[in-house]
């Protein structure tokens, strides 16, 4: 039999290999799901990705599913859509989701599907027990009143950072994530790179000072490069009013949505009335401002001096991991074929 099957009665050709999730989404059907993760071992946690496959007793769940030829698969049949309103009506119950002060409104993919399944938190009572909001992290608030367990966070820090700093703790209605030892984030492995907060679904990991910005949903993303060193991390800088208020790893090469510490959290020096605007040349002993023309005679003269006097290998030329690797280029061969040094360093070290 041919590596076909059928989507909500289209045929669709699939490779070996592909889940039901895969193939859905490459044939742009939207199955929704909370808890699947991009190059990540599917858990099947959160139950959101269920379809109806023809002669299966049960509903599937497409992320951990293989595709197999000759399937039947409805994604969106009554059965389908009523186990997805419930789940989502027991998920809501779960937890406290009060949506107009949550700082993840209008980013919560919980919310959105509540609002496609029509979705109320009303029918069943509340079966978890209230924990204490974590703020130990500089940058992170950790609300497990919204957390619905879905495992994103453990997956991102475990399969993509490698961090390992946290994990599924305690059992049943009594589950959360948690550090080990159940330490308080800031005392604990986390190396506060944030990956878990970019992968959250919900409001459940929030920025620490998500209050004092405006909503995601209410910033505009522009595409950047992050300039703390030379790997080149695609970063979205979410910015309202010419200010940026956040920053979140691109799903592009050579990052695909991580980033570091200082990559998601440091960009406050952006703004910072102490970032030079101008080319500073030492006269009698000062530092004082001067145009780029000027700055670069007093270089080529005091370059070209010590050159005459001492040769070219008296000239060292240091250059810097937060300069773009066609910057570092260029300053090698400057180096090379104007000086006629091979004296060249780089602070990859960082
Ligand atoms: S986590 Fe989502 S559903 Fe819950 S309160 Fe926040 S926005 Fe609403
Ligand atoms: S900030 Fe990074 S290291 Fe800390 S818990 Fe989140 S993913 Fe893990
Ligand atoms: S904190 Fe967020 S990502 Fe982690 S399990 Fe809870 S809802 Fe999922």
């Amino acid at each position: 039999m041919s590596n076909t099957l059928t989507l909500n009665g289209a045929v669709c050709t699939f490779t070996p290999g592909e889940t039901i999730l895969d193939v859905a989404r490459r044939n742009h059907v939207d199955i929704p799901t909370l808890c699947h993760l991009k190059d990540t071992v599917p858990t099947g946690a959160c139950r959101m990705c269920l379809v109806e496959v023809k002669g299966a007793r049960a509903l599937v769940a497409s992320c951990a599913a293989p595709a197999g030829p000759g399937m039947e698969i409805e994604t969106e049949s009554q059965r389908v859509v009523r186990s997805r309103k419930m789940n989502l009506e027991l998920l809501l119950a779960s937890g406290s989701h009060d949506c107009l002060l949550c700082p993840a409104s209008g980013d919560c993919t919980l919310q959105a599907l509540a609002f496609r399944y029509g979705a109320g938190g009303t029918r069943f009572a509340r079966r978890r027990p209230a924990h204490a909001p974590d703020a130990s992290n500089p940058f992170l608030i950790r609300d497990f009143s919204k957390c619905i367990l879905c495992g994103r966070c453990v997956q991102a820090c475990k399969e993509v950072q490698v961090n390992g700093a946290i994990d599924y703790g305690y059992r049943g209605a009594a589950t959360k994530i948690v550090t080990r030892n159940d330490l308080p984030l800031g005392q604990s492995d986390c190396v506060f790179c944030g990956e878990c907060l970019q992968v959250c679904p919900v409001g459940a990991i929030a920025l620490a000072d998500a209050r004092k910005k405006p909503r995601q949903c209410d910033m505009t993303a522009v595409r950047s490069t992050c300039a703390y060193c030379g790997v080149g991390c695609q970063v979205d800088l979410h910015v309202r009013d010419n200010v940026v208020h956040m920053v979140t790893g691109a799903d592009a090469a050579p990052n695909h949505g991580s980033l570091c510490v200082k990559g998601r959290f440091g960009y406050e020096f952006i703004r910072s009335p102490e970032r030079l605007t101008a080319p500073l040349v030492r006269r009698d002993g000062e530092l004082v401002p001067a145009t780029w023309e000027e700055a670069l005679d007093v270089v080529a003269e005091r370059l070209g001096q010590v050159k005459a006097q001492h040769g070219a290998d008296a000239v060292g030329v240091l250059t810097s991991a937060r300069c773009t690797n066609e910057e570092n280029y260029l300053i090698q061969k400057f180096a090379r074929a104007v000086v006629g040094t091979n004296n060249v360093d780089h602070c990859a070290r960082l």
